[in-house]
């Protein structure tokens, strides 16, 4: 078995020798891990059809697609990010010019889910490595094929005390927990999110927590229902419904609730066809644990569209649910499956009292048209980022940053974020020696006045 705290310690010292922070380094090596992936890229699509049936098309777009464009940027961008920056100096410090400088952690961990498998692993690693940070990578042991790829890719671009994947379930992420770090990535469950927490508090370590949540998405009663089924499906039941930002429920106006019923229906039929199983673009649900937890959701409900299972297959076809009570399995936790319950309201009351039951969510949608409405909801409650009339598309710009709130997570990623969430913001005043103002040097008799002028007025 790996030794673990001997890879740390390999990593430790590879930091030390300072190999990771030249940038035109850490460029040559993403421009490697470009070509690799690459090089790959069939590969991963078998493997992320293998680990759950991933339709080519979904795993185009939102892994492979994805990780090749934040490469890109990435290498584009690179230098310009670590160049440390001038910032507007403070005239008590005068004469001085100030910066921020961004230096790299040093020893970080990354560990990842499933349901990106991919994707979830490789975006954080390329801000790391753009960091000038040594990387464990953690993928999920859910997806074997994905992650085997994944260390073939690693192990082809990176020497091992650079970056290293260790593969396993518990026992591996609790020794590699056990270990002391300068920064730990998590992307999971709010339940795991809490192991990692207390692991990195024990010797301090900052983390990013990469979580999920019960998302709420509501529609009122100016929207065009065919065009937000439209958009719904497509979010809800991409990856099977197996994705962080995923509506989660439907809080819509009760007037258009039975026309939204029907457009979900025609739009379900439209997308996968009226036997979904055979559809080559809709995902299995990764296994046996989660196929059972979300089979019982649909005991007790009322099911208008969908609810046909099989185990074997562990596949689970689109299912819509009409207003479930608030006290019902389905509408506990988090779903993280394809199953979309429709609860209608009648008053913004209504909406505050079912969103405020739940943590904060990582995602929060809004379908109107009218503007006062939707700017209501977006600064009425508290997301880690959403969308107006639309879902799940915030993900794709890297401009914007992706993360929680609350129990949704800690910190945010993407493009230039993820550089920085890697980094150390390092503030440094260059101080002048040309002059040297007197006032801040003991004695202070008789400076009170000039001090309480300078507060003031600088
Ligand atoms: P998970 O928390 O079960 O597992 C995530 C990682 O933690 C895996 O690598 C796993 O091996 C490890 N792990 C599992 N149990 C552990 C334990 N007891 N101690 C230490 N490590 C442990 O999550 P998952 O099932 O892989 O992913 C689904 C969850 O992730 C959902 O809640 C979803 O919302 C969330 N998620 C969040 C994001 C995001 O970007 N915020 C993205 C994808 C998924």
């Amino acid at each position: 078995m790996l030794n673990i705290p001997h890879l740390i310690n390999s990593q430790r010292a590879y930091f030390t020798t300072g190999k990771t922070k030249p940038i035109q380094l850490r460029l040559q090596a993403l421009k490697q891990l470009y070509k690799s992936v690459k090089k790959h890229e069939e590969k991963i699509h078998e493997a992320l059809f293998s680990d759950f049936k991933k339709p080519l098309y979904e795993s185009m777009s939102s892994e492979t697609g994805i990780v090749v464009r934040e490469l890109q940027l990435t290498i584009k961008q690179l230098e310009f990010w670590a160049r440390p920056k001038k910032v507007k100096g403070s005239l008590l410090n005068f004469p001085a010019r100030d910066y921020i400088y961004y230096e790299p952690y040093g020893t970080t961990l990354i560990i990842a889910p499933w349901n990106y498998p991919y994707q979830l692993a490789l975006t954080p690693l390329i801000g790391a490595i753009a960091a000038g940070n040594t990387v464990v990578l953690k993928p999920s042991e859910l997806t074997p094929a994905t992650s085997h790829i994944l260390d073939t890719i690693i192990q082809e671009v990176f020497p091992s005390d650079h970056v290293a994947v260790v593969q396993g379930a518990i026992p591996e992420t609790t020794e590699l927990l056990a270990q002391r770090w300068d920064y730990i990535f998590f992307t999971g469950s709010v339940l795991v999110g809490k192991i990692v927490a207390k692991a990195a508090a024990k010797h301090l370590t900052p983390t990013t927590l990469e979580l999920g949540g019960k998302n709420p998405c509501v529609i009122d009663d100016s929207v065009n229902v065919s065009l937000v089924a439209k958009r719904i499906v497509w979010g809800k039941f991409l990856n099977a419904g197996q994705t962080c930002i995923a509506p989660d429920y439907i809080l819509i106006e009760s007037s258009i609730k039975t026309s939204f019923l029907e457009a979900l229906k025609k739009e379900i039929k439209s997308a996968y066809s009226t036997d979904v199983k055979t559809s080559p673009d809709f995902a299995r649900i990764i296994n046996e644990k989660n196929f059972d937890r979300l089979a019982k959701m649909l005991e007790g409900v009322s099911i208008v569209m969908g609810g046909q299972t099989d185990r074997d297959a562990l596949f689970i076809a689109p299912t819509v649910i009409d207003n479930p009570s608030l006290d019902s399995f389905v509408m506990e936790d988090e779903i993280f499956g394809p199953i979309l319950p429709v609860i209608p309201y009648q008053t913004k009351a209504d909406i505050e009292r079912i969103i405020s039951r739940y943590e904060k969510p990582l995602s929060g949608y809004i379908f109107s048209r009218k503007r006062s409405f939707s700017n209501w909801f977006l600064t009425r409650f508290s997301f880690g980022g959403g969308a107006v009339n639309d879902t799940v598309i915030q993900f794709v710009n890297e401009a914007l940053p992706f993360g929680g709130v609350g129990h949704s997570g800690i910190g945010g990623y993407h493009g230039k974020h993820t550089f920085l969430t890697f980094s150390h913001a390092k503030a440094i005043v260059k101080k002048g020696n040309w002059l040297d103002i007197p006032i801040r040097y003991a004695p202070y008799k008789g400076k009170n006045n000039i001090l309480r002028f300078l507060l003031r007025w600088l």
